[in-house]
This record gives structure tokens, C-alpha cells and sequence, in this order.
């Protein structure tokens, strides 16, 4: 490491050397290109807002920061605007935008690895959310526990801080370092569940359109086949195993994930260790995932509203756009919503919050934004930077040419 300016007048040997040397956590350590003398100094403590961007708006805002927008392409105001504005505010530790495993997922499908991991570090402040099942299978696991009290649904807390790897309000390096973690080796797995999942939202899709239910039985569906849609689940993926196991196929047995098998096994235990007889305990893990109160899991009881709303558009004679890609969006708000302070999400996603029902029944707390938006968007971004202190500013200045 060496010292970055600007430089400053040595304390010892009053040479006009002084630098920085690197920031780690809320210290900034200077030192004199010179005589190398050091010492450290605390940043004052910030307290950034947390901002989810989907894969669009990810890759949009890089390729504005790469000039590699060609000239004229549709939004490219928005977009320029959007990343000096999300720049600013990032830089004057007002927020980060952490990378998510649904941006690896469509990466991994869509783009060149290497490009768009860069672009998702891009302004995550060095945090990355857990994985969307992770966060899932912890509320499952505070349902089960409520459960086997003989509680009713328990009322879950949402601190962003508790699904993010790394430190929120830690100020930024001034040097990054990429994870260079290799995505790839997972890539023929996640296309076929790609593919995989818009067949079976396709064939949902034609059931809508046929017998035309209203929003409410699809609702009433979805909330209610908690359980089946696991079991069901779990059923493909020991399937899968076995088929995997028998094949003379060594990479479809590393394609192989054990994910919802792993989940079940750990939730078996913890009804033994909770006093269940060990021969019994799968018995009433499927006997839990078929109690109503699991209609209240809020990342189950979101993604089966956007699914009804999904589906009421459907039933009602409209064509909405029904890619694979819907069920990341979905999963996305779904695991989220509650946890951060906003969104950007695809505009289809962001007008099917609108709805009535969901407007009216649902209630978390990011802000949602979208290509529908967008000024909108901009001032909130705007914001955000502007509220960073006189201190704060001056020292983002200092540190990373917040305003060069
Ligand atoms: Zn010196």
C-alpha cells in the first residue's frame, strides 16, 4: 500500500507528504510518504440506508459508469443521472446497494461473469445480503419454534443488519478488493431450474386463463399450499438425487444441490432436541408445514399475494409478461421488502404492488421504485446524499473525490 493524496503537511517532519493510507472500518490510517511517520484517525459514525436494485438497474448503472451506453439508447438521462446521484450518496456513506444470490443467479445465465460481479460490488459497501432461501428457512425455523410451543404465529422483527454479510456502516475502503469467487460451475444447474420454473409458471398461467379464478381463490391457494408446495419440492430434489446417484454422469452429480433436504434434516433435529420421539420427527415436520399459521411467514404471505395479483391479471383477459425472471422479482420483494428502505424493482413487479389488495394488506417497509418512477427515484437518491453532515462531506472529498 502506498499514500494516496491529498497531502497534507507532515505533523513531524512538516513536509508536505501526509497521506492516506487505507481505511478500515470507522478509522482512517494517514502516513507520510516521507518519513513515514503514521498515526491513526476516527470517522465520525454513519448510518446508511440499505437499497436493493434488481439485476436491470444493476446493469444499467454499470454500463453508464463503463461508458459502454451507446449514444442515444432509451433512458440514458435517467440513467446517468441515477448513477452520479447513487455515486454521491455512496461515497458520503449515506448508503450501499448490497449484491444479492438472485444477481449471481441471472449473471451467471445472462452475462460475462467477471463484468457484472464487478458491477454488483460496484456500490455495495462491501456487504452482501444472505442467500434469499437462507432468510426464508430462518422464518420457517421461528414458525416451527412457535409451533411446537403451541403459540400462535410469532411476530418477526426486521433488522436489516440481520441478513447482511459485512458492516453496514463500516466507511468504504479506499481500495477494493473482488471476492474472485467462480460462479460458474453452478451455471447448467440454474438454467435448467430456469427453465424449469417458467414451464411450471407457464402451465399456472393457462390454468388462469381457463377456469378464470378471482384474486381471491388464487390467494386463498397460494397461501394454503405452504406445505404441499415443499413436500413437492422435496420430492423433486430426491428425485433428482437419486437419478443423479444411478446416472454414470459425474457432473450431474456436482450439479446436484441439497439445499431443501439439508433444511428439512436440521428442522427434524431441532423437533427432536424440542422433545418430539426421533421416529417421529419427519411426521410432524410435514404435520407443521400444513398449519395454517404459516399463512402469516411474510416472505411466504408476500410472494403468494404477487402471485394472485400475477394471476388476477391473467384470469381477467390481460397478458402480463410471465418469464422466469418474474419468480426472482418476486422472491426478491418477497424476502426483502421488509428489511430495507427501497427497492428499484421491474415496472410489471412495482404496478402489481399498486393493487388494491396489496396495497391495502400488506405492509413493510422499503419503498418501491421503478422505470415507472423515476423522477422519483432521482429526488430520493438526491436525498440520501444530501443528507449527509459538513463533516461527513468534507471527508468524503478527502477520501474519495466524493465531488471530483
Ligand atoms: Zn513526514
Amino acid at each position: 500500500m502506498f499514500e494516496l493524496p491529498p497531502f497534507r503537511k507532515c505533523p513531524k517532519c512538516k513536509k508536505e507528504r501526509f497521506g492516506t493510507l487505507s481505511v478500515d472500518d470507522n478509522t482512517v490510517t494517514k502516513r507520510c510518504a516521507d518519513c513515514r511517520y503514521s498515526h491513526d484517525e476516527i470517522l465520525p459514525h454513519v448510518d446508511k440506508r440499505v437499497v436493493y436494485l434488481d439485476q436491470f438497474a444493476v446493469s444499467e448503472l454499470y454500463k453508464t459508469k463503463e461508458g459502454k451506453r451507446r449514444l442515444g439508447a432509451p433512458s440514458a438521462t435517467f440513467w446517468q443521472r441515477c448513477y452520479e446521484l447513487a455515486d454521491l450518496a455512496y461515497k458520503r456513506q449515506q448508503v450501499i446497494f448490497p449484491a444479492s444470490n438472485l444477481h449471481s443467479d441471472e449473471t451467471i445465465v445472462w452475462h460475462s461473469p467477471s463484468e457484472l460481479r464487478l458491477a454488483h460490488e460496484m456500490f455495495s459497501g462491501e456487504t452482501f445480503f444472505d442467500r434469499t432461501d437462507e432468510i426464508a428457512t430462518n422464518q420457517e425455523w421461528e414458525f416451527a419454534e412457535a409451533y411446537i410451543r403451541g403459540s400462535g404465529p410469532p411476530t418477526l422483527t426486521f433488522n436489516v443488519d440481520d441478513i447482511l454479510s459485512g458492516d453496514r456502516n463500516d466507511w468504504l475502503p479506499v481500495y477494493h478488493i473482488s471476492v474472485d469467487s467462480d460462479y460458474s460451475i453452478f451455471a447448467p444447474g440454474l438454467r435448467r431450474d430456469r427453465s424449469v420454473a417458467e414451464t411450471s409458471l407457464k402451465s399456472l398461467a393457462e390454468g388462469w386463463a381457463k377456469n378464470r379464478p378471482t384474486f381471491d381463490q388464487i390467494l386463498k391457494h397460494e397461501l394454503s399450499s405452504y406445505g404441499s408446495a415443499m413436500r413437492e419440492a422435496l420430492r423433486d430434489q430426491v428425485a433428482k438425487t437419486q437419478e443423479a446417484m444411478a446416472s454414470d454422469d459425474p457432473s450431474s452429480v456436482l450439479e446436484l444441490r441439497f439445499g431443501l433436504m439439508n433444511r428439512y434434516r436440521q428442522l427434524a433435529a431441532m423437533f427432536v432436541h424440542r422433545g418430539v420421539p426421533p421416529q417421529d420427527a419427519f411426521n410432524e415436520v410435514s404435520k407443521f408445514l400444513d398449519w395454517p399459521g404459516n399463512q402469516e411467514q411474510p416472505a411466504h404471505k408476500i410472494f403468494a399475494y404477487l402471485i394472485a395479483a400475477l394471476g388476477w391479471r391473467v384470469s381477467s383477459g390481460q397478458s402480463p409478461n410471465i418469464g422466469a425472471g418474474i419468480l426472482n422479482d418476486f422472491t426478491a420483494i418477497a424476502t426483502y421488502a421488509p428489511f430495507v428502505d427501497a427497492m428499484f424493482v421491474d415496472r410489471q413487479c412495482a404496478s402489481l404492488l399498486q393493487q388494491g389488495r396489496l396495497r391495502s394488506e400488506l405492509s413493510f417497509k422499503a419503498r418501491i421504485f421503478s422505470m415507472s418512477n423515476q423522477q422519483e427515484f432521482l429526488d430520493y437518491l438526491k436525498q440520501l446524499g444530501d443528507s449527509a453532515t459538513d463533516e461527513v462531506r468534507q471527508l468524503a472529498n478527502e477520501l474519495y473525490g466524493a465531488e471530483r
